[in-house]
């Protein structure tokens, strides 16, 4: 359904909204969390409107009990009966007097548990040297869940002032989104710490965080003090992050033209963790591997992930917290324009990381979703909360930012950015729409972007752009048709405003051209004779091109013509062609060996992702061919390589590197590497400081892969008393690398018997349905024990582990029957796509995998 006001005026959104009746400007939030027996109590003075005359006053409680609630008006106390409403998520205050329009303060005490789910107000605990466990309590609201916490208008759009007290054990340190404003002991051991008020926020942003923490100097981060905050014995890992988020924060002020709105930083490594990160203002949560890094021993895409994500919750304290949707429907938005700020800033603080192109991989997970026919419009009517939390997927975050950059290359990067600080300025304290941000960039630019945008965020899938030659080789014809790994007849047709980057080589030179493709179709006239033509220039546009023979035979003769980032698209492009049976298999392979020279990490990633997914689609006996074929095309660029990193090579070499050598030690089951790959392990394992950090990575997946039970057993311990937590996520899933079925039935055990934290138990989960060795095994685990998984597991994990279905081909139908019976609360529409996916790679197979062997061994 197309909303386009994105308004909450239907019905059906009404009966999960709150009552305008009564409405608050100020929450003053008391709270005594007890870390002993996971309980909290707590008591709030809320300063409150009441809009129309009312004998109730009905807000958002989950899992609380209400002691007692009563109105103070004019200096007299008006007692409640509070009602607990659990279906609806609520609290309705029945009073006895009729409460007359104007301002009141109510009051409520209340009490909860610090729950084990990682939402709400949660626990998380750890283990110190010693052995010793400790409990940290902390919070995780968006999207719903700060009613699990205090009763409140959870509800973005209802934005107040929050002044938090927390009462904690004097050795514990208390955060909240303000600075402290006071300390004082209350004896017995107590204290109570006091925070300013905030800026009007929204309830989803609060956030409360007590434990044994320990915090960085805060530096000057243009002109707040930013802090990295971890549990005891983390200091040697935070200062990565503390110059990354000093300068992102910096960066952000200059773009958006607006100080950051917070009064200080702090960046918190939260133990247990269910998402990545969470941008609550001024009190940012992060899981400790998107936090904390040894810059020494963490490779670069270790370092790039913290670097992504830091930046990403900074790019949310102006883009969210500021400025916040004013409902659910628009958390696209926010998120996929957090998601192209931190590409922005990142790409800037390390230019050499070329953070835009390997941005392709991403635009190429989405289009792997969004060509389904159970893909969604990028955004949609949202009714419930759990319609809101299953949102966050590929198509909010990455097909999201990368229509975003897509019209930021069209409009020009200058226009772009005065078109959101002029967004953020005019909203600011407030909430906003979608469109707008189309309004802002509108009148900035004076072009006509609502047009563009709309035909890419309120349709769903993506053109693939066909060229073909035209007229005497002097013109194209260019068109565009919805692209689909299962062909849809039924389909209406549909069309995009797709801004096409045109580049040509005509017996004249090299030109480009803009053009805005409206219509179905098009035809481009050139100066000359066409030698070669390219239609997505920068690879910047959502969008697949497929040429017509004779132009895709000159781009392949003329791959040096084109950017690192074009050639990514093209070997992208061709493989997506092939998964949807519009081009055969054996086009592919012939392509794939124009590429032993090549020298990109991003498009060597694109190789090996095909040869990957070939690797889940062959049978045992032509996986041999398979092994064959990867050596013949990765050996000679690993060999050019070899494997010490040459004085001067850049970063993205040094990766390559180990990720060709990774290749070939699995996929290419290539025993030359794997041994020296387990000589080099040796010495790292003595030296880590002075070893390739960019090939460890590959050195422990090799191992695994190759690995017997005393590997097994040496990895599980490595796992269990790692330095870093980036190390501990290596081995962690190394366990579910190794091939022997004895071992991975000890790793799907691991899953559920406590060994492994729920943050990391589904994602384990879904490698293990992704090993070939295994994926059947560990799907009869997960039936056997899904209630288990869906009680302990958090709740948005459980459509990602889920996602490994996707490679269990022989066994389509009864796994297609069980998400008939078993429905993922929110994921519904995410497990809809991992059956087609599923579906797409059966098709495959029964086009191609017949031949697949004979194929692999003609090349
Ligand atoms: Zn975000």
């Amino acid at each position: 359904m197309r909303d386009q006001e994105g308004a909450p005026t239907s019905e059906a959104t009404s009966s999960y909204r709150l009552p305008k009746t009564t409405t608050p400007t100020r929450y003053d939030i008391r709270l005594e969390p007890d870390l002993v027996n996971f309980t909290f109590s707590g008591e709030e003075t809320i300063a409150i409107s009441v809009n129309q005359p009312t004998t109730e006053i009905v807000l958002n409680a989950l899992e609380l009990e209400i002691d007692s609630a009563s109105v103070e008006r004019a200096g007299a106390s008006i007692p409640g009966r509070p009602e607990l409403d659990a279906a609806n998520e609520r609290v309705k205050i029945h009073f006895d007097r009729r409460l007359e329009a104007g301002d009141c303060i109510l009051q409520i005490k209340f009490r909860g548990i610090l729950n084990d789910k990682l939402h709400g107000f949660y626990r998380s605990q750890y283990q110190d040297s010693a052995g010793k466990t400790h409990t940290v309590a902390t919070t995780q609201f968006e999207a719903t869940d700060a009613r699990r916490a205090f009763p409140c208008w959870d509800e973005p759009e209802l934005k107040a002032r929050f002044r938090v007290t927390l009462v904690v054990d004097e050795n514990l340190a208390a955060i909240s989104n303000a600075g402290q404003q006071s300390e004082r002991r209350l004896g017995h051991g107590k204290k109570e710490v006091v925070f300013k008020d905030t800026i009007p926020m929204s309830t989803y942003l609060v956030a409360f965080i007590v434990g044994e923490f320990e915090a960085t100097t805060p530096v000057d981060a243009g002109g707040a003090p930013l802090r990295v905050v971890y549990v005891p014995g983390k200091a040697p890992l935070t200062p990565f992050a503390a110059q990354i988020g000093a300068f992102s924060l910096k960066f952000f002020a200059d773009y958006y033209g607006l100080p950051y709105p917070g009064d200080k930083l702090d960046l918190i490594a939260i133990p247990d963790f269910a998402s990545g990160a969470m941008e609550n203002l001024g009190a940012i949560t992060f899981r400790e591997t998107a936090l904390l890094v040894d810059e020494k021993t963490a490779s670069r895409a270790e370092l790039e992930r913290v670097a992504d994500v830091v930046s990403h919750e900074n790019a949310h304290m102006w883009f969210g917290d500021l400025v916040t949707m004013r409902w659910w429907n628009g958390i696209w938005l926010n998120e996929a324009f957090a998601t192209f700020m931190e590409m922005l800033a990142v790409d800037k603080w390390k230019p050499h990381w070329k953070r835009w192109e390997s941005f392709g991989v991403s635009r190429a997970a989405a289009m792997a979703v969004d060509g389904l026919r159970s893909t969604r419009s990028i955004e949609f009517t949202v009714h419930s909360p759990d319609e809101a939390r299953a949102m966050f997927d590929v198509l909010t975050y990455e097909k999201g930012a990368a229509v975003l950059r897509m019209l930021e290359q069209y409009m020009g990067a200058e226009e772009f950015r005065k078109g959101i600080a002029l967004y953020l300025r005019k909203h600011r304290f407030a909430n906003a729409e979608t469109t707008d941000l189309w309004d802002a960039l509108e009148e900035s630019s004076s072009q006509p972007i609502r047009k563009l945008m709309d035909s890419w965020i309120f349709q769903q899938g993506f053109p693939i752009v066909a060229v073909e030659p035209a007229g005497d080789g002097r013109a194209l014809k260019i068109s565009q048709r919805r692209f689909y790994y299962l062909p849809d007849a039924a389909a209406p047709a549909q069309t995009w405003h797709v801004p096409l980057m045109l580049r040509v080589k005509t017996d004249r030179g090299v030109s480009t051209h803009k053009i805005l493709l409206t219509e179905k179709e098009t035809t481009f006239q050139a100066q000359g004779k066409i030698e070669w033509a390219l239609v997505n220039e920068g690879g910047h546009g959502f969008y697949r091109a497929t040429y017509a023979p004779p132009l895709l035979d000159a781009l392949s003769r003329n791959l040096s013509e084109l950017k690192p980032i074009e050639r990514f698209g093209l070997v992208s492009d061709t493989w997506a062609a092939t998964v949807a049976g519009l081009r055969p298999l054996s086009d592919f392979l012939k392509m794939a060996r124009l590429f032993t020279q090549e020298t990109d990490i991003n498009v060597w990633r694109a190789l090996l992702g095909a040869f990957s997914y070939l690797d889940m689609i062959a049978s045992d006996v032509d996986r041999a061919a398979l092994a064959r074929t990867v050596r013949d095309v990765a050996g000679p660029a690993f060999k050019r390589l070899g494997w010490e990193p040459r004085p001067g090579e850049d970063e993205l070499t040094r990766q390559l590197r180990g990720n060709l050598a990774g290749a070939l030690g699995t996929l290419g089951d290539d025993a030359a590497v794997q041994s020296q790959a387990r000589e080099l392990y040796d010495e790292w394992e003595k030296n880590p400081a002075k070893s390739d950090r960019d090939i460890a990575p590959a050195l422990v997946n090799i191992l695994a892969y190759s690995g017997d039970a005393a590997r097994y057993d040496a990895f599980l311990a490595k796992f269990k008393s790692p330095h870093t937590p980036q190390e501990e996520q290596r081995y962690l899933f190394a366990l579910a690398n190794f091939r022997d079925l004895s071992l991975l039935r000890r790793t799907m055990a691991m899953t559920l018997d406590g060994q492994v934290r729920t943050q990391n138990a589904p994602y384990l989960m879904h490698s293990l349905l992704l090993n070939t060795q295994c994926r059947y095994e560990a799907w009869d685990f997960i039936r056997k024990n899904w209630d288990e998984m869906t009680k302990k597991y958090p709740d948005s994990a459980l459509p990602r582990m889920c996602e490994g279905v996707i490679s269990l081909l022989d066994r389509e139908p009864e796994v297609k029957a069980f998400f008939e019976t078993h429905r993922v609360r929110l994921g519904t529409k995410i497990i809809d796509q991992h059956l087609e996916r599923l579906s797409v790679a059966v098709a495959f197979r029964r086009r191609e995998g017949a031949n697949l062997g004979r194929l692999l061994a003609q090349e």
